[in-house]
Formats: C-alpha cells, structure tokens, sequence
C-alpha cells in the first residue's frame, strides 16, 4: 500500500485519515514496484535481522536456549545461514536499477549487512553462569590500542560497578546511588559514596583512552552530527546547556552541599514514596501505567529480564529482539531493589518498548530512528511523570510538593548536562585533568563542594564505551521537554492516564524507524525547530525553592 503513496503522503498532518494505510503491518510483502531481485533481498533482510536478534537476546540473557526453546548452537547457525543468503541477494540487485527510497532502502541493508550482520560465534559469556569479565586484568595500565584499552575498561568497570563492598555488604552501583538519595545518617552517606572508589579507579586510563578518542576518531563531530539529526543545532547546545544549569543553580538554595549529599538533597520525592513501591511491584506498576496510556506491554510483545546475574551488561537497555514477522522489544536491567528511581528508569526502558513496537514501515527502514537524542527523549515522555503530582496520587496515593518533584526530576538531567559538558571539555582538551573540569562545572553550576582529590565523575560506562553519548541524553533533555508539551497542546493532558495516548503518539512520533529523518518527523510535530524554552519554562516551576 506505502509504495502507491507518494513520497511524504504520511506526513502527520494527513496521518488522521491516512493512518491505516501508512501503518502497514510489519511482514507485509515489500513494495510492489520494487524490482523482484530487491524485494527478494529485502525479505531476506528482515529474516537475517530478525534470526540476528533472536541470537543476540538469548545471549543476553544468559540462556543456553531462546525463549521458544532453540538451543543457542542453532540460533547462531540460523543467523550466519540467512547473514549469507543475504549477501548473495543483495549481490543480485542491480543498484542502477533504482531510485528514490528503493535505492536507500538497498543503501541501508548494505549498510547494516557490514556493519551490524558480522557472522556470528557463540562467546564463552554464552554459557550460562559464567562470568565474562572475570578474567580482565583491571590493575594493569599498559600501553594499549583504543579498542582493547576501551574494552579493557568498560570489562573492569562492569566487574567493579556489580560488586563493591559496603560494610559486609556487596552492593552494584546502582544501588548505592539509589541508597545515597535515601538514607538519613549523612556520615553512612558519606561511607556509601566512597564506597564507589574502585568504580572510579578503573576509569583510570580514560584521560589516555580521551587522547586516543580525538587523535583516531571524529567523535566531536559524531556526537554534533545526532544533535543536528534530531533537529538540535550542535552550536547551540553547549550554551543552551550553561542556560538550563543556571537557571537550576537560581532554583537552588545559596549553599554548597557535599557531593555525597547531592543525591538526597534532590530525593525528597524518591524517599517519600519509594516505600510504596516493592521490587515485586516494579513491572506490575510499570505495565499498568502504560495500559492507561493505551499501550498494553503483554500485546505489544515486550520482553523483560529484570533480574541482576553475575556478568549481565551493567548498563540497562531495550533492543530487538525479534523483528519479523512482528517486532518483539526485550528489556534488560538489574533490579535488587523496588523503588521511585527504579521505576523511573523501567518506565524509560518500556519508553523504549512501546517505540519499538510502533514502528511501522518496510524491513530495510524497521530500526532505531537516525539520531540518539530523540530516541532517548521519546522513551521519557512517559517516565518523567514519575514527578509530578497529579501521577504520583493516581499511581502511589500519595504526593511530594512539586519543587521537589522537579527536583527529582531534573537532578538527574542537570548531572546528565555536567557529565555532557565534561565529557566535551575533555574532548576539547585532552590534557585537562578530569577530577578538575568536573569539580569546576558540579561547584560551579550544581553548587557541589570541590573534592578534587575524588574522580567521582567517572561512574558513567558511556563515558568509556560510546564517547560523545553523554550529550544525547542532554540534547534528549530539551527535544523531551519540547514534546511533552506539544502533545498536552495538540492531544491534551497525559499525566493522570489517556487510553487515547498511545493510539495518537505512535504514528506521529514512533512509527518511522528510518523511512523519515527525525528532524523532519521532530520539526513537523513540534511546528517549528527545537528550542530550549519549554524546558526553561518547566524548570521555572522549581521557583521558589520548597525549604
Ligand atoms: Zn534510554
């Protein structure tokens, strides 16, 4: 049906009555005008991805054998069998042959074929209750090329961040940080946030992985390029940044708080109505809070593994896990605890569920959309809610006052910033010293106290394993604030639940993958480019400061 419609027929504006016809379910055949040879290819793609998929989440979850039973030894003879059918098919097509998205349809699938579609062996971390970063030599500092020093240190940051010793305890990162925002004793605060030393000791080397990242990679210029794709110009947004951290510093008390004091300063909502949330109600909370938006997790065939496991990516994330015939989202976390934060972050990742699950277009488009900031951003618009009253009374029965709703909310996003500004200076300028740039920006702008003798700037995996990532979660910060106020103005208010939500955003926002470019999909649903304003504006109703 797509390929009859010309080119841009699914803009929004006419998406109302052209809503089914543009939202062709995946499986459908590929275009019909398409040469035979590229519509072969192009359902040979969708197989390999989705056998590719299949692998990669069996693996992830430490499983011997996939969801439906089949041994991993066969879902990597699978992937590599259709990764080759799939070379041979696209040598078949005849590019000249094609024009207009056919001829960027074959584009991408050639692209993700050397990019994404490497064959495929099974990893020693296949076998179920090993331990793949056991074996890194995390006290070594030799002299390695980039890569191996970047795996070398995001293997020992994943080891040191699962296991750190607090006491007689062993506890992962995330929970000390969630801990830091809860616990009354500031001397026990104190205890917990330099507990996270040996999580900061293995960033060692990231001064020299930084000189490495500017001498053999444009990564400054990679990171400007996902700004300006999600329709962010990169030349503003360091400044924009610097307004959004002054304009918190004004809606900050006029004293200097202790780093390890941060995090309960803004936390007030957290510990407030975290005791109303028990692990055990994580998914339960997260499912019905999406289902009063119209997006039911169970039918839209989202997968979760939520559990901590020796081994397991410290770094939450939602990927493909199948993608023919229908899209199917995994989830993965690790969750020792319940809790607001939690919730807030298992509400961001089923954010990015719920988009997957929306796409809507041929095989060689049905992935990520092109930029970083706006995928970030859209998997928000659901879980900043967490902050504001209205939610809290629907979902928990109990509220916080708003400023320290919104200090929950933007005490992350602000710290977000700092890393996004820290991680740029250090790119500037490679032989800065880190703990420096990051006690300049935190006191400066986050009114933290300088402890220049603590690199605890250096608990973020990003930071080492996607270089420039920290400024999509910024660039992420504005385009969000801008979206979730142009759907209260153009469909109404959410906030309290809208069964109609889901229904209106993901044909607008969610269903493109890589047939639009997000700045066109971004700058036609907020009627004009991003600007910093709606975030200024929501960071405004912080003022006056609560206490
Ligand atoms: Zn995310």
């Amino acid at each position: 049906m797509r390929s009859r419609l010309p080119r841009g027929a699914c803009a929004p504006a006419l998406l109302a009555i052209l809503e089914i016809a543009c939202a062709r379910g995946p499986g459908a055949p590929g275009p019909a005008r398409a040469p035979q040879s590229l519509a072969r290819a192009e359902s040979t793609f969708a197989l390999a991805r989705d056998a590719r998929d299949r692998f990669e989440v069996t693996v992830a979850s430490g499983r011997s054998s996939s969801a439906d039973g089949i041994p991993l030894g066969e879902l990597a003879a699978r992937a590599n069998g259709f990764r080759d059918r799939l070379q041979a098919a696209l040598a078949s097509v005849d590019s000249s042959s094609l024009a207009g998205e056919d001829a960027r349809a074959l584009g991408v699938m050639r692209l993700v074929l050397g990019r994404d579609l490497s064959p495929v062996t099974l990893p020693d971390s296949a076998r179920p209750q090993t331990n793949p970063k056991a074996g890194a030599d995390c006290s070594a500092d030799s002299a390695l090329e980039i890569d191996s020093l970047r795996a070398r240190i995001y293997a020992c940051y994943g080891q040191a961040q699962s296991h750190l010793a607090v006491g007689t305890d062993t506890l992962d990162r995330l929970t000390i940080l969630g801990l830091l925002g809860s616990t009354d004793d500031a001397d026990r605060r104190r205890r917990l946030f330099l507990a996270l030393q040996p999580v900061w000791r293995t960033m060692n080397g990231y001064r020299r992985l930084i000189a490495l990242t500017v001498r053999t990679h444009a990564t400054d210029s990679a990171a400007s390029a996902q700004a300006r794709a999600a329709g962010v110009p990169p030349d503003s947004l360091q400044p924009w940044l610097l307004a959004v951290l002054r304009a918190w510093r004004d809606a900050s008390p006029d004293t200097l708080v202790e780093p390890w004091d941060w995090f309960y300063r803004n936390g007030r909502a957290s510990r407030a109505l975290s005791p109303r949330i028990p692990l055990a109600r994580l998914a339960p909370l997260d499912a019905e809070v999406f289902r009063s938006l119209g997006a039911d997790v169970r039918t839209l065939r989202v997968h979760f593994d939520l559990e901590p496991r020796d081994g397991k990516d410290p770094v939450a994330f939602t990927t493909f896990g199948a993608r023919a015939p229908v899209i199917e989202p995994w989830i993965f976390t690790a969750y020792r605890t319940g809790g607001l934060d939690n919730l807030n972050e298992l509400l961001h990742e089923t954010g990015h569920a719920v988009h997957l699950a929306a796409i809507r277009t041929r095989p060689a488009f049905r992935d990520w959309p092109d930029s970083d900031p706006f995928t970030e951003a859209v998997a928000d618009v659901v879980a900043l809610d967490v902050y504001e009253p209205v939610w809290q009374q629907r979902w928990l029965g109990d509220s916080v006052p708003l400023a320290d709703g919104l200090r929950g909310r933007y005490g992350g996003i602000v710290l977000d910033m700092t890393w996004a500004l820290f991680e740029a200076r250090m790119l500037r300028d490679p032989s800065s010293d880190p703990n420096e740039v990051w006690t300049g920006l935190t006191s400066e702008y986050l009114r933290i106290r300088p402890h220049p003798e603590l690199s605890w700037w250096a608990m973020r995996g990003q930071l080492v394993d996607a270089p420039g990532y920290m400024m999509n979660y910024a660039a992420g910060a504005l385009l969000i604030a801008a979206i979730r106020d142009r759907i209260r103005e153009r469909h109404g208010p959410f906030t309290a639940g809208d069964s109609t939500w889901y229904g209106w955003v993901a044909p607008r926002l969610y269903r493109f993958g890589l047939e639009r470019s997000t700045r066109d999909v971004v700058e036609e649903f907020l009627g004009g480019p991003v600007t910093p304003q709606a975030l200024l504006r929501d960071l405004a109703r912080m003022r006056p400061p609560s206490r």
